[in-house]
């Protein structure tokens, strides 16, 4: 009997599956792919939200069921998982590995947001968390175990099949199912949070001195009322100086409760200057507070939060869907002065915000960190009808045009808005790497909406504007 099936965040995209296979060793697995008669769509948390992680009539395979930690050398801050893991249990089983008296490791990024999200689904997005220094999340992996359409095991690392690790990292579950990952962590430290405000013209100057001074972690998450002058402009300036490793973490820190999370949401759909205040005078509130390095990127989600926000006006319930777009640094201040500009002129609610750094990534294929660029994350309320889905896209469509004109980017995981002619500009790889993924994979046994959707965009002759566009694309 078939399944419906949806994603956490966005719920804007309901697809009907064959039937769910919960695989539990290495074994099943591979029988499972062996055997399969139609197409397989490979889910982790399902918080992507193009329809990454499902497939109508496919056989969706749910990995949560291969979760355990394999392995863990501590001498070279290696841990092996499964990629079913989800992140609470993976920092949880790193701790748990240490004896006493040896150097203390922890992750070094995970995304922000939410933390049911699996390493597989981390790997296949090529993620990011809000690191001042880092690289996409491809930088912190070592190898992992891909099974392949065959159902046989490949290793993937930077000397055995390179060019598939390349692909796979940041390939959307369309190469094989991941198996097992092994991560490269950082030495766990102790820091402490420091909270201002600041605004946008000068948070990029802001970053950088906190960068000189060797604060590993900060976000500047920016006011999201269009009637306020502040709007896009004055937001809280978070960072994370490393202190020293004894340290302690006091019982009486405050820390953010669902009750706080479902309030401020609230607020945020229906009076969004006050929910900025409320959250400043949080954030505020945790300004010395001290934590770990790995645990302090754990964030509270309430998954089917949409149901808890019963008693709303009309127009301010819905979902949000989110989209992250890239700029160059310098760029920043001009991109948000326009996207303001967009945003109203849409009539598109903002209900949150915020900014990150990512360095640039010369590895995986699909990449999306083009260079050093500003990171730039909005999330739209989205009311669950054409009207309500087609504002937000218009919205998104405009606000890409404006950061491709910049040199910049967007990421492909949290819709299917972006037209052809963006996709090419942005990825002009992508026809290549569908081209790349029919090769390695010549039954289709790996698909999903998503790829369904990249096929027919990409099914005919490429838009003029982007014909020549060809100089930054990677060979894998
Ligand atoms: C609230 C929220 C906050 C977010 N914050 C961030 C952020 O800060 N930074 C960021 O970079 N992203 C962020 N994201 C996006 C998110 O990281 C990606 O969508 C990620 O891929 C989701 O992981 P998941 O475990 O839910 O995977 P799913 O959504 O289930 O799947 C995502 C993709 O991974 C593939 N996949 C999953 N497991 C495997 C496997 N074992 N083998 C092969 N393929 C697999 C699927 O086929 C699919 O293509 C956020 C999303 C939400 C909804």
């Amino acid at each position: 009997m078939s399944v419906l099936l949806n994603d956490i965040h966005s719920r804007l995209n309901p697809t009907r599956v064959r039937r769910i296979v919960a695989p539990r060793s290495l074994e099943e697995l591979q029988d499972v792919i062996r055997g399969s008669v139609q197409p397989i769509s490979i889910a982790g948390g399902r918080h992507a939200m193009g329809g990454q992680q499902f497939g109508e009539e496919t056989l969706h395979l749910d990995t949560r069921t291969l979760s355990d930690v394999l392995d863990f050398d501590p001498n070279l801050g290696l841990v092996r998982a499964h990629a079913g893991i989800q992140w609470p249990e993976l920092i949880e089983g790193i701790r748990a590995r240490h004896e006493p008296g040896q150097r203390k490791w922890g992750i070094r990024q995970k995304q922000t947001g939410a933390s049911d999200l699996t390493l597989g689904g981390a790997l296949s997005a090529n993620v990011h968390g809000r690191g001042l220094q880092l690289r996409p999340f491809i930088a912190d992996v070592e190898a992992f175990t891909l099974i392949d359409h065959q159902g046989d095991r490949i290793t993937c690392s930077r000397t055995e099949n390179p060019a598939l690790f390349r692909l796979v990292i940041g390939g959307y579950g369309l190469f094989g199912v991941i198996y097992d990952v092994t991560l490269r962590l950082s030495p766990r430290r102790r820091v402490q949070r420091c909270v201002d405000v600041e605004t946008s013209d000068v948070i990029i100057d802001r970053f950088q001195e906190a960068i000189d001074r060797g604060v590993l972690y900060g976000d500047f998450q920016f006011a999201i009322d269009h009637e306020s002058e502040d709007f896009l402009h004055r937001g809280i300036f978070s960072r994370y100086r490393v202190v020293d490793d004894q340290t302690p973490i006091p019982d009486k820190q405050i820390y953010f409760t669902e009750d706080k999370w479902l309030t401020l949401l609230r607020l945020a759909r229906t009076r969004r200057s006050e929910a900025y205040r409320q959250y400043v005078s949080f954030y505020r509130s945790t300004d010395g507070q001290i934590y770990d390095s790995d645990t302090h990127q754990l964030s509270t989600y309430i998954p089917r939060y949409h149901d808890r926000l019963a008693g709303i006006p009309a127009e301010a319930q819905g979902s949000e869907v989110i989209s992250e777009l890239y700029v160059p640094r310098s760029d920043l201040h001009a991109f948000l002065q326009r996207a303001a500009k967009v945003l109203r002129r849409c009539q598109a609610p903002l209900t949150y915000g915020t900014l990150r750094l990512i360095q640039r990534d010369d590895e995986s294929f699909l990449r999306w960190a083009k260079q050093d660029y500003a990171c730039v994350i909005f999330n739209l309320l989205t009311p669950e009808t054409d009207a309500g889905r087609e504002r937000t896209a218009g919205a998104f469509r405009q606000l890409y045009d404006v950061a491709l004109e910049m040199n910049g980017s967007f990421y492909l995981t949290y819709h299917t808005y972006a037209t052809r002619a963006q996709v090419e500009s942005a990825y002009p790889q992508m026809p290549t790497f569908l081209q790349r993924k029919r090769d390695c994979d010549p039954h289709q046994r790996f698909q999903s909406n998503w790829y369904r959707h990249m096929q027919s965009l990409f099914d005919g002759p490429a838009t003029p504007a982007a014909k020549n566009r060809t100089s930054d694309m990677l060979v894998g």
